[in-house]
């Protein structure tokens, strides 16, 4: 298994290390890392990234995409606004434009010769996200990422290993085996499988309050995914513990989202809400190890959230420490 951590061309992380990606090969080093699994801004230019260090590239995710791609204009208006900023949002006024979206990512992972590519299948309303009360099921987004997915990536090409990641909203969950077989076998690019995130799949159980539930849960959830388990090369390590958070009262927090009329502040209530769920911190106890060693997976990728960048070095310290490596 190698052992990676997530890295994106956002103006972070490249203002952390002066656009030099030879201090970022000396920080892997450091911390013994294989890799980077990177989050690929389309404007960044992909000549400057040592090939040998991009292991997965992270493809980007529209998390309320349903209505736009059924075409259901009135609900997409009420959602995301004028069509100045549909624009803003999807890169265009018809689903053609998240499609062409992805066709530039598949051609810079390519590029970067990544062995995998990561593709969320999920759709949420931010309401739907306080509330958990879904109009759409996990068979309707997935019958529609498949769509997309064909669109963008045809049968016969080969390139990197496209991987599915679950969420704990409608659509890949891992809670339902066939449904998780309906996903792979739509999808017609041969090369593909899935990634399985820890803190995902911990929050469709809310109730979970310590790491040794998270462990037997996710235990439990594994062995009734059969077959699927052997599909599963990546692994999202990181933690949360949604009980505490989830016990709120959330309709509280749903009103102060809705009355909220400032746009900036709004998204950022609703930030503030899906980093309290999953805040991509580093699983800091001994027993991620034994949950990656149930997955057995090729990567293994610390993916967290750090805000400055002596967090990213305390953060995968911690991280590797759990995984029983010694400093
Ligand atoms: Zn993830």
């Amino acid at each position: 298994m190698e052992k990676i951590c997530h890295f994106s061309t956002t103006n972070k992380y490249i203002t952390w290390f002066n656009d030099d990606w030879s201090s970022v090969e000396s920080f892997l080093n450091k911390h013994k890392l294989d890799g980077i699994e990177l989050g690929l801004t389309l404007d960044y230019t992909i000549d400057k990234i040592p090939k040998s260090i991009v292991k997965g590239v992270h493809l980007s995710f529209f998390p309320m995409w349903l209505e736009f791609w059924n075409g259901d204009m009135n609900s997409v208006s009420e959602l995301i606004g004028s069509e100045h900023d549909i624009i803003e949002y999807y890169g265009g006024t018809s689903k053609q434009a998240i499609v062409e979206t992805y066709k530039k990512q598949f051609e810079r992972a390519k590029l970067l010769e990544a062995q995998y590519m990561v593709f969320h299948v999920c759709h949420i309303r931010p309401k739907d996200s306080f509330t958990w009360q879904f109009s759409y099921s996990n068979k309707q987004v997935i019958n529609a990422a498949i769509e997309i997915i064909n669109e963008v990536f045809p049968q016969h090409e080969s390139g990197p290993k496209l991987l599915f990641e679950n969420l704990w909203w409608p659509g890949l969950t891992f809670m339902d085996g066939q449904e998780s077989q309906l996903l792979l076998d739509g999808v017609k690019y041969n090369n593909k499988g899935f990634v399985l995130d820890i803190s995902h799949l911990t929050l469709t159980n809310p109730k979970i309050a310590t790491e040794q539930m998270c462990f037997n849960y996710i235990k439990k959830v594994l062995n009734n995914l059969g077959d699927i388990k052997n599909h599963i090369d990546v692994v999202h390590l990181n933690k949360t513990l949604p009980n505490h958070y989830m016990s709120q009262n959330q309709s509280y927090k749903l009103e102060r989202y809705s009355n909220e009329a400032n746009k900036v502040r709004k998204h950022q209530i609703l930030m503030e809400h899906v980093n309290k769920l999953d805040p991509h911190e580093p699983f800091d106890h001994p027993l991620a190890k034994d949950i990656v060693e149930l997955i057995n997976p090729k990567y293994c990728v610390y993916e967290t959230n750090p805000k400055t960048i002596n967090e990213l070095n305390y953060f995968i310290k911690k991280q590797n420490v759990a995984l029983g490596m010694s400093y």
